[in-house]
Formats: structure tokens, sequence, C-alpha cells
């Protein structure tokens, strides 16, 4: 027999995802007493768990671990009074308020105010040994990782503005990058092409794919990239030390697709210079609304600034309903009746 659904729960801020944004988003709300719920999804702890080496989160004198950095997220968030549920959220229903939330447990919440910091996935070539080398000389992120690769020799896997981009940001690490694409031409804007050419450092492998990342066991390390020509299939070794595969990010905002405004690429649109979306209550932060910085310390920041905006309506919703309504009589005697 099916178990019964859990009752509904009631919460002033729910807050999805466990994330640099979802965590500080946590932090704020439960240091303003409204007692939030995080729900964690498919990854706690976001995409820094599927790293290694962080050096530019700030507070930390020494290279730290995602994973770790990530745990300490966590421990901050419930330490202040965030109730931490494991759970995925598999519908939402943003049509009224409170906000309507099922989760894939069969539990619904009911959320006053809701902070979306649902992030955003790198997409992966689909390699087992791309999966094995993540972290590991296996990136998706040349601004994060790109340091680790002073004086050395990486590809980059490609072929639109973000490869281009992330191309170029490695020469001022790498002695060499060689950007391998599918095409016989780049899709990346003509101004990013120019400056891709103009570079010495970069190479461009054309018409091919990366069909395996070769590397050591011990110390797990990429050593090189197997790569295959996409019209005659020949199979030809290039020895690298990193690959950074940059074929583009999805954005996690499929639950909100026609009730959120977006943009064409899936990511929630928020109000300029806040956290604030269309809908009175609803807010978004981190790497679910920025296809530009992609950071966890800019995710971290959006999440500070949802959970703040959140508190705020709350606590002008709170003085107004705490004032009666005004009468018929004062109505009449300030005109507005
Ligand atoms: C390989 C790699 C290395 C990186 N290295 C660095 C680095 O060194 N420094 C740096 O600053 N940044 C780095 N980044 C970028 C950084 O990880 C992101 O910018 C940051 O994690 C974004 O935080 P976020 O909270 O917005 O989302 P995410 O970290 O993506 O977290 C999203 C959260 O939402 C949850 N979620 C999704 N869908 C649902 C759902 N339906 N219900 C409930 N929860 C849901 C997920 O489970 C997850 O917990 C790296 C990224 C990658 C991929």
């Amino acid at each position: 027999m099916v178990a019964p659904a859990p009752p509904p729960r009631t919460v002033r801020c729910l807050i999805l995802g466990a994330g640099p944004a979802g965590y500080t988003a946590a932090v704020y709300a439960a240091r303003a007493l409204l007692n939030p719920v995080l729900i964690c999804g498919l990854t706690p702890g976001g995409q820094l768990t599927i790293t290694t080496d962080v050096e530019n989160y700030p507070g930390f004198a020494e290279v730290i671990q995602g994973p770790w950095l990530m745990d300490q997220m966590r421990e901050q968030a419930q330490h202040v009074g965030t109730e931490v549920i494991n759970d995925i959220v598999v519908a939402a229903d943003l049509s009224s308020r409170p906000f309507a939330l099922t989760c894939d447990s069969g539990q619904t919440w009911l959320a006053e105010t809701l902070i979306i910091a649902t992030g955003a996935e790198a997409k992966w070539l689909g390699l087992e040994s791309e999966k094995k080398f993540q972290g590991f000389g296996v990136s998706a992120c040349a601004t994060c990782d790109g340091f680790f690769y002073r004086g050395k020799s990486v590809v980059v896997a490609g072929g639109g503005n973000t490869a281009v981009e992330e191309a170029l940001f490695l020469t001022k690490f790498a002695a060499k990058v060689t950007l391998v694409h599918r095409r016989a031409e780049l899709r990346a804007e003509k101004i990013l092409q120019e400056r891709l050419f103009a570079n010495d450092k970069i190479e461009v492998i054309w018409d091919h794919a990366v069909d395996e990342v070769l590397g050591a066991e011990d110390p797990l390390g990429v050593t090189g990239v197997r790569l295959r020509h996409v019209a005659s299939g020949a199979v030809r070794d290039l020895a690298c030390d990193g690959l950074f595969v940059a074929i583009g990010h999805a954005p996690a905002s499929e639950l909100f697709k026609g009730q959120l405004a977006m943009d064409g690429a899936g990511y929630l649109d928020v109000a300029a210079g806040g956290a604030s979306t269309a809908i009175k209550g609803v807010f978004a932060a981190g790497d679910v609304t920025d296809h530009i910085y992609r950071q966890a310390v800019t995710a971290a920041g959006m999440g500070c600034m949802a959970a703040l905006d959140a508190v705020r309506l709350l606590a002008e919703e709170d003085h107004a309903a705490a004032h009666h309504p005004i009468t018929h009589a004062e109505a009449e005697k300030i005109g507005t009746w």
C-alpha cells in the first residue's frame, strides 16, 4: 500500500538549492528569524562538490577543497537555524501566495517567500574518462582553474563564445592552448574569433571531437586527449595537462517555465541590482540567474541579496497587517473612499 502524502508544511521562507547561493540565503534568512527551510536537490553542495582545489573564495589563505567548503556552508546554515531537507522539488505552483512546491517524497511546502537558487550545470561531453578526471585535470571553468595551469598545455573543447573566451583567458597562464572544435568554423562572435586567431599561443584543431581523456592513475591526472576526425573517424592522441570542456551551461529553471520570465537559454530574469522576479515573494539568486560571472562568491552575494529582499518584504507585510485596515469613516475623512 502506498503511504499517504504527509500534510503540507507552511514556511515563511523556502530556499531551493544547496549551493553557495542557497546556503548564504539560508544564513541571512535564519539570522532574520524566518526559520528557513532549504531543499537540497540532487546535488547537496552544488557544483563545487565536483571540483577539488578552490583558491578564489575569500577568507582562506590556503587552497581549500570544494566539497569541504560546501560542508562548512551547510553547517553554518544549520548552526544559525536553517532546516536542511534532502529532497528534490518536482513541481512548483507560483500562481498564488503561499506558493506550493511539491517534492519527490510527496511532501508539499507552502511558502510565503521562495528563493530559487537551483544553479546551473556545466554541459559535459558525456565520456566515462571525462568523469573520472573531473577535478583532476578536467574542468568546466577556466576562471576557477586556469591558474593551476601556469606554463602548461591545455585543450579547450567547444566552438561558441564560452569556448573562445575560455581559450583566451587560459593564455594568461598556459604555455599552449589548443581549441578543439567539431566543425570547420566557430559559432563565437566575430570579434572574439579575431582575438583568438591573433593569439599565437592558441592553435585550433577543426573537425575533431574529443573521444577520450587520457591520464595517469597515480597521482590521478590528465596526460592527453584522444581526438577523432568527425568525417573520416581517424583517431589521434594529443598530449596535454588539462581539458576544459566549454560547450555551455544549462540553468536549472525547468520547473518555472511558463511561470517566471527567463532568457532564451533559461536563465531567470531578476530586477536589475536585486533578486526579485516579476512575482512578488519569489526571488532568484546565483547561477540560475547569472550567465556572466558564475562564481561561488557571486552566487553567495546574490543569495544574501535574495534573503534580504525576502526579509524586507515580509517585514513590510507584517507591519501592514499589524495596523487595522482603515474604517469607512477614516477613508471618507481622507477622501479615498
Ligand atoms: C568544475 C567546476 C569548478 C569550479 N570551481 C570554482 C572555483 O574554484 N571558484 C568559484 O568561485 N567557482 C567555481 N565554480 C563555479 C561555482 O561552482 C558556481 O558558480 C556556484 O556553485 C554556483 O552556485 P549556486 O548556489 O548558484 O548553484 P549550484 O552550486 O549549481 O547549486 C545548485 C543547487 O540547487 C539544487 N537544485 C537544483 N534543482 C533542484 C530542485 N529541483 N530541487 C531542489 N534543489 C535543486 C542542486 O542540487 C544544488 O544543490 C566551479 C564550477 C565548476 C563546474
